[in-house]
């Protein structure tokens, strides 16, 4: 926390100074722990960047909150989410419900509520199925997913936005300056908010940015596949990532607010960390290429949080997707090349002169 005039008011809630406020809201069952809710004062009522998990106790973090706050949901002008994630958008239609304010998420995000309010369950595990075993997942990894019941997964039925995000446009954030940066990669539709007012404690810097996964002090969001079932489309999620850092770094805010642990200063010297990794992570996987592997043949070799035998069945999906992101870079970048005629496709390190 930025320690100066402003503090902790109760349990949960932290003025950040110039009208800005959190609220932590739980993620149940999640080692993350909580979302940071953002309160922005506009002179038609506060405005919410991102709401939290859909999930009772959750809600009502979310308005005794507001409460605390000297607010309330009823009172909400707006809600912006920085992307379709459930921790972030999982609460927005009850918050719509409750006040009548709208919510705005870039297209590339709201196309994907879309997708997953209509596409039908079986068509989601087939599809998954199919893609993992061409990534080379094993039978007995396939199994669940060919066989499962076909109910809808929770989370299937994320609101609506009524707003669109537009890149580069301040949103309508009545008496405040607050511009959208679009930074796709953990998402394809992920935002950034910049507030571009000076900082209350007068840090160095640009304004103060509302950063939601994109940029977090102590952890590196996930960048997988952008999962379409409709589009064949060959996406490089982690090039966009890795552009969208930089952006993120050229803009020098005073401060960053993210949505996960704590806010920090020095984005840059973050935004040099972070890539730092991801280009550590992308050396060690071409020597893991030394010898043709599928997709998932490098997860299981990749560095996790825990041995690949220990990771949950879910995870190792997230890791697989994980894995072709940056085998999707690899080859982009002309350094890695799908071996012709493998199946399940294999991957190879391009040679490199010396
Ligand atoms: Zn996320
Ligand atoms: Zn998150």
């Amino acid at each position: 926390m930025v320690e100066g005039r402003h503090g902790e008011q109760t349990a949960g809630t932290f003025d950040h100074g110039g009208g800005v406020r959190s609220l932590r809201v739980p993620i149940p069952d999640n080692p993350l722990g909580h979302t940071l809710v953002y309160v922005v004062d506009t002179d038609r009522g506060p405005v919410l960047i991102d709401t939290g998990w859909d999930d009772p106790a959750s809600w009502d973090a979310l308005t005794s909150g507001l409460t605390a706050c000297g607010t309330s949901v009823a009172e909400l002008h707006g809600v912006v989410i920085t992307h379709h994630h459930p921790d972030h958008h999982g609460l927005s239609a009850k918050a719509r419900e409750a006040s009548g304010a709208w919510v705005a998420m870039h297209a590339a995000d709201a196309s994907i509520v879309r997708r997953t309010r209509e596409t039908r369950p079986e068509r989601w595990y087939t599809y998954m199925a199919d893609k993992l075993a061409a990534a080379g997942a094993p039978a007995d990894h396939l199994t669940p997913l060919r066989t499962a019941p076909r109910r809808t997964p929770p989370g299937f039925s994320p609101a609506l936005p009524d707003r669109e995000i537009v890149p580069g446009e301040l949103l309508d954030l009545p008496g405040r300056r607050l511009r959208a940066i679009w930074t796709p990669g953990h998402t394809p539709g992920h935002v950034c908010l910049h507030l571009e007012e000076s900082h209350p404690s007068q840090l160095p810097g640009h304004g103060r940015l509302f950063s939601g996964d994109h940029v977090l002090p102590g952890i590196t969001p996930h960048i997988g596949l952008y999962e379409d079932p409709d589009d064949a489309t060959v996406t490089d999620p982690l090039g966009d990532y890795l552009d969208s850092l930089e952006r993120v770094g050229r803009l020098a805010p005073a401060e960053i607010l993210p949505a996960h642990q704590h806010p920090f200063t020095n984005a840059p010297s973050r935004v040099r960390e972070l890539l730092t990794h991801h280009e550590d992570r992308l050396t060690g996987l071409l020597s893991l290429l030394a010898e043709p592997r599928t997709p998932w043949q490098l997860a299981e070799r990749m560095e996790w949080n825990r041995p690949w035998p220990h990771i949950p069945y879910g995870s190792r999906n997230i890791a697989v997707s994980e894995a072709e992101a940056h085998l999707r870079h690899l080859v982009k970048q002309g350094r890695a090349e799908a071996v012709p005629g493998s199946d399940p496709v294999t991957y190879l390190a391009v040679p490199t002169c010396r």
